[in-house]
Formats: structure tokens, C-alpha cells, sequence
């Protein structure tokens, strides 16, 4: 698969040699590094990319979530546009930050008062940095498999803010032993963090006792609880924490709601938010030249205000939910060692049986028959996450979807063939 993955992505492979002269192995995000070379894109189109040498696929890919809206919804467009026509680089409040501000604050109850930034890792940060100012304390507690604190650590080697931190790394869904962590440092906790499903550990749904274990710890004794939805928000109008009933003290946002472009956003208990108020004598500073960027803004308030709307959540959610349930079946019909993870628009493949509560449910999967099929769908014009995860975007219709189908129906068929 491999070799013929090379012969057929000639420019892809001479981009990434000019490429690794200049940007260590080629590449300035780790995600998208993939051996033995990514393919190079050129340009997009509804829920399409084309390579620079010229292959079309269907993106199933969707930026890692910040791709909902496709490549060119018309909306969007025009909100671009309009900015553009206006200036884009003020150096002034402009008013989308303050519609931007409301319509979050409308979705989530828990979020009273928002401040914006230019990524999901530097709005962690800040929540993170907010929470250890508030409480007074040192400790965070991530979680194993999260963004925080698996397979990607954003740690002090990242970003000097994250260098006064010191983690303490508990085992998701596994209440006893996260109990435990939490009795043993309780006096020194400034903050748990947690995704409500991990993203990029695999698309892992939390069950939601454990979250709301979770949060009656947390409150009795005063400890924050942030919850970053900077993935998950798109699972519905308000969230997952919307969906499950639980409010954190604090919630992280990012990817789609900036329609595309850098985004990130920190917000949650007005007497938390409040300390970034400038009027204080001890106010947290927050500074960031593109904080209130005029495109994220303005498309962003599109976006939420005209396209994604909570219908529209709730509708793209269970389109997800079908196809998941549908590949999930015709593994299993198959007694095919694969299974889609997942909520709605978001899922993760896994090569194993047997629920995956926790990453370390995943350690006696089969990663050579995710990279082959990762391949196998690369070369049939299909755009997956190298390591497994698909996202439906709204330009998707059924076609796509089904074509995904028929695809994996196929996968599963020739290797189970192969392997009788
Ligand atoms: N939190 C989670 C849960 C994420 O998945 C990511 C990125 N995938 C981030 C934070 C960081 O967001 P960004 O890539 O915008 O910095």
C-alpha cells in the first residue's frame, strides 16, 4: 500500500523533501506528520481537498473538527468578504467580539463571562493559569489519553506558562483510582481538567456518572472544574455539557466556532472571569494582539448565528450517530476485530473488541490494520485523520456518507477473505 501510495503522489513527496530543509521532518504540526510522507493540498471545495498532484478526496477529516463548515459555505464567505472590505486590522474593540461573546454565552448556561484567543492549546492555558491564580494552589489534574495528558501533552517544553504547573495524571472512567489521586492532593489542587469525550485519545466517550462524580467532588471542596469542549462543543447546540446536565466552573472552545480561522475561546463563573477585569487592582492580564481578530470574529458570528445553529447540531449529531451505528454493524457482522468510537459528527476507528472506556483498553490493538486501512481509504479518494479519526462537516450529503460506507464494507470484506 505504501509503495503505491509513493508512485502516486510524486509532488506530495518533492514538497516534503524542500519542505524538511526548512521545518523540522517537513512539518510545523505534529498531527499531520504521517510516514512516509503527507500528501501536500492544494486547494478545497465544499467537503472536498485536491492534492497538488491533483487527487480529489472527500474529507472526512474536517480539520480536526474546526472543518464543519466545509471549504466554502457561502455565508461564511460573505462575512469574510465584508470584513475584508472594512479593514482587518484595527487595533479597536470591534462589535462582533461582543456578538460573538453573547452567542456563546446564550448556548452555555455554565459560561457567564468569555475572553477569546488565537488557539484551543493557548485558551487552556489561560483557563489553566486562571485557576491556579483564582484557587491560589499548583496542582492539575489531567487525564491519561486526554490533549492534556496523553499521547499529546501541550507541557512546560510547549509553552512557558505551562512551566508553574505541576500534573498529576489520573485514568479516565476509572473513578476509584481518580478518586484516590484526587483524596491524596486535594489541599493543593487548583484545577481538574477534563474532555467530556477525548478527541484526539480516540474519539473516547466519558460516561457520564464519572463526569458527574467528578464535578460533586470538585464542588464540595471548592476545586475548579474545567471542562475543555474545544472539540466536543460542536456535539450540540450547548455542548456535551449541555447534553449530560453538568456545568463546569470553567469551559475551553476553539476549532469550528472561529468558522475556520484561528481560534480559541476561555470562559465560565463570573467570579473566576471577573479577576480579568482591567478595572481591578489585581487583575490577570490578558493581552493578545489577535484576540478579537476581525475574520475569526466576523465569520465566527456567522457561523453560529446563521448556519450553526442548535437545530443544525442536533441534526448533523445524529447523521453521525447513523453512520457510526452502521459501520459499527458491519464490523461486527463480520466479527471484524474494528470498532468507530464516538458521539454524533465526531468518531475514532479502533482495531479491537471489547469496550474502549480509557486508552488503556486500546494497548493490544492493531495499528498495522489502521495504517492499512488508513491507506486503503487514502487511495480510494477518501481524506481520514492518519490515526483514525473521521468527522462528518455540513456540506456532506448522504452520497459521501454512503460512499464511506461502501468502502469500509469493502475493507472489512477483503480482509476478513484474506485472512479465512
Ligand atoms: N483541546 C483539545 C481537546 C484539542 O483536541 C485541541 C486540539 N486538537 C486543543 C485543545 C488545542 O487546540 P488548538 O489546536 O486550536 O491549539
Amino acid at each position: 500500500a505504501k509503495s503505491r501510495y509513493r508512485a502516486s503522489n510524486p509532488k506530495s513527496w518533492a514538497q516534503h523533501q524542500k519542505a524538511a530543509r526548512v521545518l523540522p521532518g517537513g512539518n510545523t504540526r505534529t498531527v499531520l506528520f504521517s510516514d512516509p510522507f503527507p500528501i501536500t493540498l492544494a486547494s478545497a471545495e465544499g467537503c472536498r481537498v485536491t492534492s497538488l498532484d491533483g487527487q480529489t478526496y472527500t474529507d472526512f477529516l474536517g480539520e480536526f473538527t474546526a472543518g464543519l463548515y466545509g471549504h466554502s459555505d457561502p455565508i461564511l464567505k460573505q462575512a469574510m468578504m465584508l470584513a475584508m472590505e472594512s479593514g482587518w486590522v484595527r487595533g479597536g474593540h470591534i462589535e462582533q467580539e461582543e456578538q460573538l461573546a453573547s452567542l456563546i454565552c446564550n448556548r452555555f448556561p455554565s459560561i457567564a463571562q468569555i475572553r477569546f484567543a488565537n488557539s484551543g492549546t493557548e485558551a487552556t492555558l489561560y483557563a489553566l493559569s486562571s485557576a491556579r491564580v483564582v484557587s491560589g494552589k499548583n496542582k492539575v489534574v489531567v487525564f491519561e489519553g486526554a490533549y492534556h495528558g496523553g499521547v499529546f501533552t501541550f507541557g512546560a517544553q510547549v509553552s512557558p506558562l505551562t512551566a508553574p504547573f505541576d500534573f498529576v495524571r489520573a485514568p479516565y472512567n476509572n473513578w476509584e483510582e481518580t478518586e484516590a489521586l484526587l483524596n491524596a492532593n486535594k489541599d493543593d489542587l487548583a484545577c481538574v481538567i477534563i474532555e467530556p469525550m477525548q478527541g484526539s485519545g480516540g474519539c473516547i466517550v466519558a460516561d457520564p456518572d464519572f463526569l458527574r462524580a467528578l464535578r460533586d467532588w470538585t464542588k464540595a471542596r471548592g476545586v475548579i472544574l474545567i471542562f475543555d469542549e474545544v472539540q466536543t462543543s460542536r456535539l450540540a447546540g450547548g455542548g456535551l455539557q449541555g447534553v449530560y446536565g453538568i456545568e463546569p466552573d470553567m469551559t475551553t472552545l476553539g476549532k469550528y466556532i472561529g468558522g475556520g480561522f484561528s481560534f480559541g475561546a476561555f470562559g465560565g463563573r463570573a467570579d473566576i472571569m471577573e479577576r480579568f477585569n482591567p478595572l481591578r487592582p489585581d487583575y490577570i492580564a490578558h493581552a493578545g494582539t489577535f484576540n478579537n481578530n476581525v475574520f475569526t470574529m466576523s465569520v465566527g458570528v456567522a457561523g453560529l448565528s446563521k448556519v450553526y445553529t442548535p437545530e443544525a447540531a442536533a441534526a448533523l449529531t445524529s447523521r453521525g450517530d447513523a453512520l457510526r451505528n452502521r459501520l459499527n454493524e458491519i464490523a461486527s457482522n463480520a466479527s471484524f476485530p474494528m470498532q468507530f468510537t464516538g458521539i454524533g459528527s465526531m468518531m475514532n476507528v479502533h482495531m479491537c473488541e471489547g469496550p474502549v472506556r480509557s486508552i488503556r483498553d486500546l494497548v493490544g490493538s492493531n495499528l498495522p490494520l489502521r495504517d492499512l486501512f488508513y491507506f486503503d481509504l487514502v487511495e480510494q479518494g477518501y481524506w481520514p485523520a492518519r490515526r483514525g479519526m473521521f468527522n462528518l462537516s455540513l456540506p456532506m450529503g448522504d452520497a459521501e456518507i454512503s460512499g464511506l460506507t461502501d468502502v469500509v464494507a469493502r475493507f472489512v470484506r477483503d480482509r476478513s477473505a484474506l485472512t479465512q
